[in-house]
């Protein structure tokens, strides 16, 4: 656009229920000259060798170093997009952060998203006397999507030769998301939201369910005493939730063959538990496992109808739920595949939580 590139730093912010994730540019291309118009440019240069320099931020903060985009060119500009979270809990952290490294003395307001937007905006006015410019989260998930999706090649990706008794077989290949519409997007945040896309500018948020990647972590924080989502994933990863569940087998012995049901297929997600003696050959583990199953599936059946109400073939789904997370991704892929008998597919990103921050950036810069 002709429009004059607005001064950096360039950051876009999304302030979501469980993690914040924040999208910052550096520059590559800087030239001295202009950088040396800057009244703060020692202040600005603080900031981005602090961000680039490190890969973790005070006790919580995390750069996710393999998701940075090098050379990316944005509004005439190149440079590296780097891509960074923190708890939404730690806000106070953050904004200690912002204070010591004098973000407010360089810009005086930043693009966010996501709900915190809103329940910070005052915080952000008194501690650090910086203003949120707020923009709908949905907006920004769909307008991210689409940048990153039309820039980076290999972003989008499906699971091939799924098998849910050989998940190791199972590889990533990358999908051409050049012509994508109709589609399903799943946000699995905290909670998940379903919208259809039928263009860039034309989407709607068509369903949700509060059994999302927060329920997820809540549910196996309590059942296991684990503490973080990494810890929960690697219980799960070791888990048999077949100790848990009560499949169609051990109700019919077998097959519930008039109507194509599988032996294996799950009748009652933890139908184990009221038995006291498999309540005590359960293990944590498996219990982590039956927990990822149970929110995973049920996100997914809910999907599957959308995507068949809409008429639509293609859903992509994002959100951190899915960070580190190939167990989920494959159970979606396999029971969209299953259900559908072929008819549809899931497909991910690998910026899989980012792309509300992504969209607020879009905002700041277009
Ligand atoms: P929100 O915008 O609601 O915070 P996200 O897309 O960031 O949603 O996803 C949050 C979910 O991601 C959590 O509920 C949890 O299931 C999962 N998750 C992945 N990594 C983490 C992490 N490091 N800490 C907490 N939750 C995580």
């Amino acid at each position: 656009s002709d429009i004059a590139a607005p001064p950096m730093p360039w950051f876009g912010l999304d302030i979501g229920g469980t993690l914040t994730k924040l999208v910052y540019f550096e520059p590559t291309d800087i030239n001295t000259a202009e950088e040396e118009g800057y009244k703060e440019v020692e202040t600005l240069r603080t900031i981005r060798h602090y961000l680039t320099s490190n890969t973790a931020y005070g006790k919580t903060g995390i750069r996710d170093v393999h998701l940075t985009i090098k050379q990316f060119e944005i509004h005439q500009r190149v440079g590296n997009l780097h891509f960074i979270r923190f708890p939404t809990n730690d806000m106070h952290i953050f904004l200690q952060m912002v204070e010591a490294k004098k973000l407010s003395s360089l810009a005086d307001t930043i693009c966010s998203t996501g709900g915190g937007a809103f329940k910070f905006e005052q915080e952000f006015k008194d501690v650090v006397n910086m203003r949120l410019e707020k923009y709908d989260e949905l907006n920004c998930l769909i307008s991210g999507i689409h940048y990153i999706d039309s820039k980076i090649p290999n972003e989008c990706y499906y699971w091939s030769n799924l098998d849910p008794f050989n998940s190791e077989a199972c590889e990533k290949v990358p999908f051409d998301f050049r012509d994508p519409y109709p589609y399903l997007v799943v946000n699995i945040g905290s909670g998940v939201s379903i919208l259809t896309v039928h263009s860039r500018h034309k989407f709607q948020r068509v369903s949700g369910t509060s059994l999302g990647g927060g329920t997820f972590l809540g549910l196996c924080c309590l059942l296991t005493g684990c503490q973080t989502f990494e810890e929960a994933i690697e219980m799960a990863a070791s888990g048999d939730s077949t100790k848990v569940d009560k499949l169609v087998r051990d109700i019919y012995g077998g097959d519930y063959a008039r109507f194509g049901l599988p032996g294996s297929t799950v009748a009652s997600s933890f139908g184990h538990m009221n038995i006291s003696e498999k309540r005590d050959a359960a293990t944590k583990n498996d219990l982590a496992r039956s927990t990822l199953v149970t929110i995973t599936n049920n996100i997914g059946s809910i999907a599957r109808m959308c995507a068949l109400n809409h008429g639509i073939e293609r859903i992509v789904f994002v959100g951190n739920f899915l960070r580190v997370n190939p167990i989920a991704m494959k159970l979606l892929s396999y029971a969209m595949e299953y259900w559908s008998k072929g008819a549809l597919k899931a497909l991910f990103l690998e910026h899989e939580g980012y792309f509300g921050a992504v969209g607020a950036l879009m905002k700041l810069i277009s």
